[in-house]
C-alpha cells in the first residue's frame, strides 16, 4: 500500500520507531500502550511530525526510491518529492515559476545562488565563506583609498570585486590581489547585482595594474 502526506509518495506501510518522551502521549491517545525508549512498529500516519527517521519514497520524475527524513517531508517543500537528482531540476522551475512577476535582476541572482548552492558541495561552499570573509578583510585595510575612488558615497552605488571574489576562490587567487584597491570600484547597485559572481576584468590586467602601483 502507498501512503501520500502532502504530495509525496511515501512506500512504507509500517516503520519501526523508538518512543520518545514527549511522543509517548501522543501515541497513547492512538492507543499504544508505550512507555519511553520503547520501540514500537507502527503505520507511517502515527508518526510524530518532527521524527528524523527515514522513509522510503518515490521521485516523481523517474520512479525511482530514494529515502529521506519523515521530518522533512512535513516542510511542504516541493523538491522533496523528486529524487536528489530530479530536486535539481525541479528547483530551477519552481523558483522561476515562484518569482515570475519579481524584478529580472532578483530572479537572475536567485536562481544563480540555487545553482552556487546546488553545485559546489558543503565543503567547498564552507571555504568560500572564509575566503570571501579575509578577502573582505583586506579590502578593509583599503578604507581610506576606497573613499577617495570615483561615485564613492554616492546614494545606491555598492563596493565591487571588478575580478571577483567567486572567480578569486575558484583560482586560488591570493587574497591580497582579489581584495586589493586596484581591483575595487563603485558601480550603481543595479550593475553590481547584475555582474554577480562575474569578473569585468582579467587577472593578467589586475596583476598588472598592481605593478605598476607599485612604481
Ligand atoms: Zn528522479
Amino acid at each position: 500500500m502507498l501512503h501520500f502526506i502532502n504530495i509525496i509518495m511515501i512506500l512504507n506501510e509500517n516503520i519501526k520507531y523508538k518512543v520518545g518522551r514527549i511522543s509517548t502521549n501522543r501515541l497513547r491517545k492512538f492507543g499504544y500502550d508505550v512507555h519511553p525508549g520503547d520501540i514500537i512498529v507502527i503505520p507511517i500516519k502515527h508518526l510524530p511530525k518532527g521524527a528524523a527517521i527515514k522513509v522510503k519514497c518515490k521521485c516523481d520524475n523517474c520512479n525511482k526510491i530514494y529515502n529521506e527524513e519523515y521530518r522533512y517531508l512535513q516542510q511542504r517543500k516541493r523538491a522533496i518529492k523528486f529524487c536528489p537528482k530530479h530536486r535539481k531540476e525541479n528547483a530551477y522551475i519552481f523558483l522561476s515559476k515562484r518569482m515570475k512577476n519579481e524584478d529580472p535582476i532578483k530572479k537572475q541572482n536567485r536562481v544563480r545562488a540555487m545553482k552556487l548552492y546546488w553545485e559546489t558541495n558543503k565543503k567547498d561552499r564552507r571555504d568560500f565563506l572564509e575566503y570571501r570573509w579575509i578577502v573582505l578583510q583586506v579590502t578593509q585595510t583599503w578604507k581610506n583609498e576606497i573613499n577617495l575612488l570615483l561615485n564613492a558615497k554616492k546614494i545606491a552605488y555598492t563596493l565591487d570585486h571588478k575580478y571577483s571574489i567567486w572567480e578569486g576562490f575558484k583560482n586560488s587567487i591570493s587574497p591580497n590581489i582579489i581584495g586589493h584597491i586596484k581591483n575595487l570600484e563603485w558601480l550603481p547597485k543595479k550593475q553590481n547585482r547584475l555582474k554577480g559572481k562575474t569578473s569585468s576584468i582579467s587577472l593578467n590586467k589586475l596583476n598588472e595594474m598592481i605593478e605598476n602601483d607599485k612604481c
